[in-house]
């Protein structure tokens, strides 16, 4: 009955070197390997000569030094931030030491949740403020490479999804990983954006994703989809853990998430409340008092 994810983890790579993954676009991966980044957190660097880097990653000297290496006598005119969190935009400052390109992004951590009047969490790379904003459909021209900028919140409200157009390949962050699920933390996570956002991609016509943590994904669409009924099947878990009497989250994630390490658990109850969260939001059920991590919930 479980929702079939066609899960993918395999790629071939060394650490700190440059490799050629298509037409104009180059990976190299930072050695930050983890049950959140997989192998590591990979950086794109897209087109020949005047080049735009995606995600410097972590602030890792030894990451940054292979990204300069790999793109040497060429210029690095573009710093492209798909998102906040750690392993993705603090390495742009150590980049930007040795070149003078600007970052573009959404916003600093918690811009679109802010938008809505909902203060910014800790937790992300707060020290990152993008030199350019970008908004959706957006089109940044770099010398042989242009790139479209799809707004995608959910993972994070300032999560940015970018489009090579040459290759139509789309660079896709954390927001669609081929090897796990995105985390959906509140409150700068969002389950209702995360939801939007993936619907969204079903109406483009991207030939690839390169997301940051693994190998691409080659059929898009059905992933997408698969995605959104996973998070389907989640709900109709939690209605049945409610209608067992188990309403407090930190009960529920053990029988949801039966093949999980249980030092994941308070990732996989962060993800059950921001499904909640959506739940409570469009009525289908309330809470014995605020809506939080540690309430008890119940069908409305
Ligand atoms: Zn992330």
């Amino acid at each position: 009955m479980a929702v079939d994810i066609p899960f993918r983890r395999q790629l071939d790579f060394d650490y700190g070197t440059a490799d050629v993954v298509g037409p104009g676009i180059r990976r190299v991966i930072a050695e930050n390997p983890s049950p959140f980044t997989l192998y590591g957190t990979g950086t794109y660097i897209l087109g020949s000569g005047s080049v735009a880097v995606v995600d410097p990653g972590p602030a890792d000297e030894a990451h940054i030094a292979a990204l300069l290496r790999a793109t040497e006598g060429e210029t690095i005119s573009h710093i492209l931030v798909t998102h906040t969190h750690m392993d993705h935009s603090p390495g742009c400052r150590l980049l930007q030491a040795h070149c003078g390109a600007l970052t573009y992004a959404y916003g600093p951590h918690g811009a679109g949740k802010l938008e809505q009047g909902v203060p910014v969490e800790e937790g992300g790379d707060m020290e990152f403020s993008p030199d350019r904003l970008v908004r959706h459909g957006d089109i940044i021209q770099g010398g042989d490479w242009s790139v479209e900028c799809v707004y995608t919140p959910g993972h994070t409200s300032n999560h940015m999804c970018f489009q090579l157009r040459e290759s139509k390949a789309l660079f896709t962050g954390d927001h669609v990983m081929g090897w796990s699920t995105s985390i959906i933390s509140p409150p700068d996570g969002d389950m209702a954006s995360y939801l939007a956002s993936l619907a969204l991609l079903l109406e483009r016509d991207d030939a690839v994703y390169w997301p940051t943590h693994g190998p691409a994904i080659t059929d898009p669409k059905p992933f997408v989809q698969a995605f959104i009924e996973h998070r389907q099947e989640r709900e109709a878990q939690i209605f049945a853990c409610i209608d067992d009497g188990v309403n407090l989250i930190v009960d529920m994630v053990p029988l949801m998430y039966k093949s999980t390490p249980e030092f994941m658990y308070p990732a996989a109850a962060r993800s059950v409340f921001a499904a909640i969260e959506y739940m409570v939001n469009r009525g289908a059920l309330v809470s014995d008092g605020q809506v939080n991590l540690d309430a008890g919930y119940r069908r409305a």
